[in-house]
């Protein structure tokens, strides 16, 4: 999934970009917050990671412009500041969760999951279509039960698609999930990913539907 980090301190943001990165997330790190209004408004990010004190903008600016202009994506504070008024001001500033500093990663990670899963009203963690599970914790795909081998790059692909298995989703959308900037995008990627998806799964369970993209067959 897509997420954009906007903190300014740096050994911070690059600790928790690439631990993002490793959990299989595109990951965009900002250290501005008024770079961060315009990315959001540019890019389909499925979820924030937002530090409080920012320079440009801080982070309950931020917030509030997102929140104004009616999106509804996951926001996760991060902040020093630990008082409950803090906490309180925070959340009703439309914030879903918060993180004090300093905080574990392996918390994060489930943090960000459970953002997710809100965003997708998916109460369960393992996402289900047809006769195939994906594990977004254990990182796990099987079909009819048994385990399929899949790499990183057809996960993340997998994982967008049953994230939001009623939508048809463009090569674009695809891309956006899993390339974070700066980040390489081999051409006719999607489509091997995609290939390969079919040979592993069936070839019916992954449509293509002409001119727009790819979707799942209904369950
Ligand atoms: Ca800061």
């Amino acid at each position: 999934m897509r997420i954009l980090l906007v903190e300014d301190d740096a050994s911070l943001g690059a600790t928790v970009q690439s631990w993002l990165q490793m959990d299989g997330h595109a990951v965009d790190w900002l250290q501005r917050g008024d770079q961060a209004v315009t990315a959001l408004a540019t890019h389909d990010y499925q979820c924030v990671l937002l530090d409080r004190g920012l320079p440009g903008l801080d982070g309950d600016g931020v917030l509030h412009a997102l929140r104004a202009r009616g999106a509804t994506l996951p926001v996760l504070l991060i902040t020093a500041r630990d008082t409950l008024a803090d906490r309180v001001e925070g959340l009703d500033l439309g914030a879903d969760d918060y993180l004090v500093k300093p905080f574990d990663l392996e918390e994060l990670s489930a943090r960000v999951r459970a953002a997710l899963r809100r965003e997708a009203r998916q109460p369960s963690p393992v996402l289900r279509h047809g006769g195939v599970t994906l594990d977004p914790v254990a990182k796990r795909v099987a079909l009819e039960g048994v385990p399929v081998t899949v790499t990183a790059r057809e996960f993340a692909v997998l994982e967008a698609l049953m994230r939001r298995p009623t939508h048809i989703l463009s090569r674009a959308q695809i891309e956006e999930a899993l390339y974070g900037w700066g980040e390489e995008v081999e051409s006719n990627a999607i489509e091997v990913h995609i290939y390969n998806l079919r040979r592993k799964l069936g070839s019916g369970f992954i449509t293509t539907v002409r001119n727009q993209g790819y979707g799942l067959a209904p369950a």
